[in-house]
């Protein structure tokens, strides 16, 4: 295979499809147990909960899907508020707004990108008030009920420090843990630190059910409810006696299938996004102005899109340049979002900002990040990055 040939496409981030995936869909075909219910979603539940050491899981169709049927599981209701990390994709404060809810925005902190908590922390204390209904927000009246802090990068938010603080102003939290499945945080899967955890199997994420979703939570009542608003909220037996207005969220057993093969390959998966990041750190160790991001010693991360910060006065060319230069040569690479108080879906949400999440949008760049990488590719990136500064003094030159 051709894979060091210079003219080949090099995707950002795509799935890794070679473990038992094939015969368990061809058991479901084979079967004709495609659809709503069966053994692998059964399985793909027990499987995650166990990996991630979790009693509970709960299949859904998406990771969207599974943080909005968690925060509803969690109380919230339309007129709340939850507050959420600022530098996130836009499903998390997607899935707060479809719960009828308002997001606050939390900017996130330099070094590690995570939901700022001591923002938060200065948050509540200056412009909240706890009462016996729980932390009310001064400007606006309304009721903050839940907090979901996103494990950015599969990196981790400081969830010892968060959960103090969601303790002591009673909130509820959901842990946006899409790009986290695999990381761990002091020895503590990422996920399972929240009252409810939320991961996303879609195809850009570590492993991948085709689409998917999970939550996982150790309190017993609280999957029950999960499960059952997520399923329709039907009765057991035949008749149809649905308790309340639910959502149809759940997972097709075709795609459970196909997550259950993921999973066999999970770790292993890992171990590559983590010798690649170490190969790629050692790359740019020498490239003055460019930085791959990291996470602290107590957080063992899945790497989940490599990315890079780009001083430009130091570097010699912009993010966005680089960007350029790599699309060239045929090599994708994606800033990362928008931060949610620029994006014209929620820049209408209340936000609190120092300046950094938009700051990291202009300078940052995830760059191929697949699990299949090989050397040749690994230099590949590497060498383009390196060769853009001159290549751009030589255009402006000319
Ligand atoms: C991927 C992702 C989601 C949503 O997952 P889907 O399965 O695509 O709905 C949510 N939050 C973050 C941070 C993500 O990266």
């Amino acid at each position: 295979m051709a894979t060091s040939d210079q003219s080949t496409f090099l995707p950002l981030c795509e799935p890794c499809i070679q473990g038992n995936e094939w015969s368990y869909v061809k058991e479901c075909l084979d079967t004709a147990w495609v659809s709503s219910v069966g053994r692998f979603v059964d399985k793909f539940e027990r499987v995650v909960a166990d990996y991630v050491g979790a009693k509970y899981a709960v299949a859904v169709v998406n990771g969207t899907a599974a943080i909005h049927a968690a925060l509803v599981t969690m109380g919230v209701e339309p007129g709340d508020e939850v507050l959420c990390s600022d530098l996130t994709f836009v499903a998390t404060a997607n899935a707060i707004r479809h719960a009828g809810a308002h997001p606050v925005l939390i900017d996130a902190e330099e070094q590690h990108w995570q939901l700022d908590i001591s923002l938060l922390e200065q948050f509540a204390q200056e412009r909240c008030q706890l009462s016996e209904q729980g932390l009310r927000n001064h400007n606006t009246g309304r009721m903050i009920r839940a907090i979901v802090p996103v494990h950015v990068l599969g990196g981790a938010v400081d969830m010892s420090r968060l959960n103090e603080w969601a303790r002591k102003w009673n909130v509820a939290v959901v842990e946006d843990a899409a790009e986290a499945l695999g990381a761990d945080y002091l020895g503590r899967r990422l996920g399972t630190w929240g009252d409810m955890g939320c991961f996303s199997f879609n195809g850009n994420k570590v492993i991948t059910s085709g689409g998917g979703g999970v939550i996982v939570t150790d309190d017993e009542q609280l999957a029950k409810k999960a499960k059952h608003l997520t399923t329709t909220a039907k009765e057991p037996g035949g008749e149809y006696i649905h308790t309340e207005v639910a959502f149809n969220y759940r997972l097709p057993n075709v795609l459970a299938a196909i997550g259950c093969a993921q999973m066999e390959l999970l770790d292993q998966f890992v171990d590559r996004k983590r010798e690649a990041a170490a190969r790629y750190s050692e790359a740019f160790r020498s490239l003055d102005g460019i930085t791959l991001w990291d996470a602290p010693s107590d957080v063992s991360a899945t790497y989940w899109l490599h990315t890079i910060r780009v001083n430009a006065q130091k570097f010699g060319c912009s993010a966005r340049q680089l960007m350029a230069h790599l699309g060239d040569q045929k090599i994708q690479c994606r800033p990362l979002w928008q931060p949610m108080h620029l994006s014209p879906a929620h820049k209408s949400c209340e936000s609190i900002l120092t300046g950094v999440s938009a700051q990291l949008y202009d300078e940052c760049l995830s760059i191929p990040s697949s699990v299949s990488l090989t050397s040749s590719q690994l230099d590949r990136v590497t060498d383009a990055i390196a060769s853009c500064p001159a290549e751009i003094r030589h255009r402006n030159a000319a």
